[in-house]
């Protein structure tokens, strides 16, 4: 048993890097090797061509660890890369990325003297006892401390759920309808994709704008 993992453990220290593309129907033969290694030393086994790949900062991964290297682009990656199957940095990354300009404006209207936007990158937050969380936060601050904060969190065992924060309230944990309809069985055209995650993002959007201009019965967010 101990021999059949050391021999798992050196192939993956030499992966394969063509092979043919997995997705539906494509048949490109030299796809290349998502690039992805795990804070466990795992590679990711998925074989993409061009099309339906993606590249972050240089090098060829899957979607979803694009998003994840993207994503995490300055952020303190100490504890290791996230698990091969995690979802949740590459939700939050996407999401966060699909927010940012809007929430800087949202927060931008209740600026006052003094006061600045800072945003901070994709962060991971461990607490003993606690589900790994993987969170990107808005905050408008001024030298007493936080004035309005908007967050988008997803925790790594619950990494469907899309959690928001206006302040320090939970305003929403919304399962994103793609990841429902691959639950399901269902496979979405590209352009139906594009159309769910539009209106996904568009949808969160609106609930953080009216939580942030409801000035009057948020509460002032301290910390
Ligand atoms: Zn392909
Ligand atoms: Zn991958």
């Amino acid at each position: 048993m101990f021999r059949r993992r050391a021999r798992g453990a050196r192939e993956e220290r030499r992966p394969l890097t063509r092979d043919t593309c997995m997705a539906a129907a494509c048949g490109v033969s030299d796809a290349v090797r998502c690039g992805y290694r795990d804070r466990r030393g795992r590679h990711c086994a998925t074989f993409w061509c061009s099309q339906h790949g993606s590249t972050a900062l240089g090098r060829a991964y899957c979607r979803r660890h694009a998003t994840t290297i993207d994503a995490l682009s300055g952020a303190d990656v100490s504890e290791g890369m996230p698990d091969l199957e995690n979802r949740a940095p590459s939700l939050v990354g996407w999401v966060s990325r699909e927010l940012d300009q809007a929430v800087r404006l949202a927060l931008l209207r209740h600026s006052t003297p003094g006061s600045r936007l800072v945003v901070d990158p994709v962060r991971l937050t461990v607490r003993s006892g606690m589900d790994r969380r993987w969170h990107r936060r808005w905050k408008l601050v001024d030298h007493t401390g936080i004035l309005r904060g908007v967050a988008v969190e997803v925790d790594e065992g619950d990494d469907s759920r899309v959690v928001t924060r206006v302040d320090s309230q939970v305003i929403g944990r919304s399962l994103p309808p793609w990841i429902e309809q691959r639950r399901r069985g269902h496979a979405l055209t590209p352009e139906a994709d594009a159309d769910n995650r539009r209106w996904f993002s568009d949808t969160l959007m609106r609930s953080i704008e009216l939580v942030v201009d409801r000035e009057e019965v948020a509460p002032r967010y301290r910390r």
